[in-house]
């Protein structure tokens, strides 16, 4: 079976170095924030561009934080992609805010720009842009209309380790970027982990106070803050980890080149790259019809495929209640019912991306 992507692989590959980036932090007898998470800070600061990193428990905690490091409260709206992982929306309802869906293109998958000024209204306070599947959203449009409504833009950049915008690393475009290190991501922990990266000295002093028990003297809380903060042992695997992230998503675009050039012309719609953007391809995701039965032919020769994400966060329970609000958002519906991620990842073999290509290719003349 050719998995979906080989955690073990990757941590084959730098086991002796994460090994001892582990045993450097069990011996320094230095368990909750501390020099490795601060190196890490930084080093991921200066990759990503940015002024400012902080450390956090993980991605979504990294959204909640950010929003509130902004000011966000109960009843304030903001603005979010109908078709992201749940996390995004989770964020908005953990402070009380209430999530504005929009709709995105349907061939590049993320936001579009040109739906969002008619989703604004005055309780509109913020945009969480996400790049979705590693894939940049176009952030200097989403700026435009974030400035001229005098909104916060927050960056779910949970996916898009690595990535650039208009050659530039995402990182920094806008008020609060949020990072995920779950380990499946393109730059992920052992564990969870996250982080926010800022050019705002503000939110970053917010988002280290509000991540320590909302305070920054010890046993002086200056807000009601949460116990968010990014585990040393993981602080020091990622540093391992980022030191190769530019030359794992180097491989991850090596297959996902291969893929385009090579599903060109079959029966099935490939994602679509403008030129500004540089993905870093966290997955490889393509539109059919009719997709479980795809996946079904797939599977039976031996590929394991995903979907990301079966239902929008509108169509969850978990929005049961609020349902009546998040009509006529078609796109995103029809994403959901056409979907499928194709295997990828920086330790896929070559002759298992062929053999998948070839599956495709059978597949598709059944
Ligand atoms: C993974 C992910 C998150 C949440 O990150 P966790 O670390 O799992 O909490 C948020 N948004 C997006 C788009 C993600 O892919």
């Amino acid at each position: 079976m050719i998995p979906f992507l080989d955690l073990g692989a990757a941590y084959r590959e730098l086991e002796a170095e994460i090994n001892d980036s582990v045993k450097r932090v069990l011996q320094s007898g230095w368990y909750i924030l501390g020099e490795e998470v601060e190196a890490f800070e930084s080093e991921f600061a200066v990759y990503c561009n940015a002024a400012h990193a902080v450390g956090v428990a993980n991605g979504l905690d990294a959204l909640i934080l950010s929003l509130r490091a902004v000011g966000i409260s109960p009843g304030d709206e903001v603005i979010v992609p109908s078709n992201t992982f749940i996390a995004t929306w989770l964020a908005v309802s953990a402070v009380g805010a209430v999530p504005v869906a929009v709709e995105p293109d349907p061939l590049t998958h993320n936001i579009d720009p040109t739906r969002i000024q008619t989703a604004i209204s005055p309780r509109t306070k913020a945009i969480i842009a996400v790049h979705l599947y590693g894939q940049p959203a176009d952030l200097d449009a989403i700026l435009d209309v974030a400035r001229r409504h005098k909104l916060f833009l927050i960056e779910d950049a949970a996916q898009a380790q690595g990535a650039r915008y208009k050659g530039q690393r995402i990182g920094a475009h806008a008020d609060a970027v949020c990072w995920s290190f779950y380990p499946a991501k393109n730059l992920g922990a052992m564990g969870d982990g996250g982080a926010v990266t800022t050019n705002s000295s503000d939110v970053a002093d917010a988002i280290r106070m509000l991540r320590n028990y909302g305070s920054r003297e010890k046993y002086k809380n200056d807000v009601k803050g949460l116990n968010s903060r990014l585990d040393p042992i993981q602080a020091a695997i990622l540093r391992v980890k980022l030191s190769c992230l530019d030359e794992w998503n180097g491989r991850r675009k090596a297959i996902a080149k291969l893929y385009l050039e090579q599903l060109a012309g079959l029966d099935l719609i490939l994602p679509a790259v403008p030129d500004w953007a540089d993905p870093v391809w966290h997955l490889f995701v393509v539109r059919v019809r009719e997709r479980e039965r795809l996946q079904e032919r797939l599977a039976g020769m031996g590929v394991s495929t995903q979907i990301h994400y079966p239902l929008a966060p509108f169509q969850q329970k978990a929005y049961a209640e609020q349902a009546h609000a998040y009509t006529g958002l078609e796109i995103a519906e029809r994403l959901a019912a056409e979907v499928l991620s194709l295997p990828i990842g920086p330790h896929q073999a070559i002759e298992d991306t062929k053999a998948v290509l070839n599956s495709i290719r059978k597949a598709a003349e059944l």
